[in-house]
Formats: structure tokens, C-alpha cells, sequence
């Protein structure tokens, strides 16, 4: 880990409500990533399929130097090359996402945003965690999901409403990996089930979760 002095404390100090972390996914992005899903969305997309992120009660507080740490692990031991922030909402946790983003980018992984919000509406936030946190993205994925309007030709993303930015020259709309097919990854940690990524549509039903909390 590479923080200065005035990082350290930031983020020693700052906690990170978290719904999920996913330390090596191939069905999150580009290549191998480092994925975390944060606890809480002031958005209501219907048929949303994380419904159980959207209250901000609930979830993990974890210091964000331990997902830092984590972020560094994974890079030695599964040799991920970026980082995916879904939700919930990263932009409703701009501080925490701003700083994870700008640790990210000193262990030189690459930073994939979803966000319900669409490029223009972020833009027009004018708050500086968050132009920090676009300032730090490689790629941001926008808009709200629309569940009318199914992705079916592009890879990771949810609905064809959902613009992809490359916001960086770290990676390019013409690599084949946007046209590969769609993966769902499940495994036991010893205690959960997790999974993610995205189902056949046939199986959608069997594995979108509940919302069990409003926040
Ligand atoms: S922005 Fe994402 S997490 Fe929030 S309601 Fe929409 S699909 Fe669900």
C-alpha cells in the first residue's frame, strides 16, 4: 500500500458500508477484478436485481484501509487487474468510493463504475468527491437499469438504455471481450453462498433476491 500521510488518516478514519466484496470475478468487467458491491441506493429501478442493496441500513462497515489491503492482496494472489464498484449506488458513497478509486489507481489496477445515475446527472452533481471519483474511473457505466429494455448484445451491462464511458485509454469499445458471452459465478465461501455475475434469461427467476430491508 503506497498512502501518504494525509490518505492514511482519511482512511483510517473513513467506513465503508459494504453489501459485498468479490475478490477475484471474471463476470464483473474487463479481465480479473476485485468487486465490491456497496450497501445502499437512494434509486428504485424496477426489478433491480440487488433489492436487498438498496437500504442503507444493513450491510458491512469496513474500515476503508481494510479494503485497501484486501484490494492489494487480491492483486498478488489472483493477479487482478481492476476493481468493479456496483451497488447499491457507488455515487451515494462518493467519499468512500473516491478514496478506494484513487488507492486503486496506486496499485495500478483499473476502476469499472455502474451507476444508476447517467453521466450528464453525475457531472451536474458538482460535488468534489465525486468529480474525484470520475477523475479515478477508467470506465463508469450509466443510467438507471431498465428492465424493459434487456441488454442482449453487450457484455456486462444490465439494459441497452446503459451508456459505456471509457473515461481513460486503458480500454477500448472494439475489444472482443465486450462481445463475449455473459458469465454467472457462484461459489462458498464457508459460511454464504455468493452469487454474481449475470444468469441465463431462462434462470433469471431462480436467483434475483428479495428486498428484506427498507433504508
Ligand atoms: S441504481 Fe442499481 S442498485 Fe439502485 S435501484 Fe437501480 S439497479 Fe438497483
Amino acid at each position: 500500500m503506497r498512502l501518504n500521510r494525509n490518505e492514511k488518516t482519511k482512511a483510517a478514519e473513513l467506513t465503508v458500508s459494504v453489501a459485498q466484496i468479490v475478490p477475484c470475478t471474471e463476470a464483473e468487467g474487463p479481465g480479473r477484478r476485485f468487486a465490491i458491491w456497496f450497501q445502499g441506493c437512494p434509486l428504485r429501478c424496477p426489478g433491480c436485481c440487488n433489492p436487498e442493496m438498496l437500504p442503507f441500513s444493513g450491510g458491512q462497515q469496513i474500515v476503508a484501509t481494510e479494503i485497501v489491503e484486501q484490494m492489494a492482496i487480491a492483486k498478488e494472489r489472483f493477479a487482478v487487474e481492476g476493481v468493479t464498484f456496483l451497488g447499491g449506488e457507488p455515487l451515494a458513497h462518493a467519499s468512500a468510493a473516491a478514496l478506494l478509486a484513487r488507492e486503486a489507481r496506486e496499485l495500478d489496477l483499473t476502476v469499472m463504475v455502474f451507476s444508476g445515475y447517467t453521466l450528464a446527472e453525475i457531472r451536474a452533481f458538482a460535488d468534489p468527491d465525486v468529480s474525484d471519483l470520475l477523475a479515478n474511473t477508467d470506465i463508469l457505466v450509466d443510467g438507471p437499469f431498465n428492465r424493459d429494455v434487456p441488454e442482449t448484445r453487450r457484455r456486462w451491462i444490465g439494459s441497452s438504455n446503459q451508456q459505456v464511458h471509457f473515461l481513460s485509454d486503458r480500454y477500448r469499445p472494439d475489444d472482443p471481450c465486450w462481445h463475449k458471452a455473459n458469465t454467472l459465478e457462484i461459489r462458498w465461501t464457508g459460511t454464504e453462498l455468493v452469487v454474481n455475475g449475470f444468469p441465463a434469461p431462462q434462470a433469471r427467476n431462480l436467483w434475483q433476491r428479495k428486498e428484506t430491508r427498507r433504508g
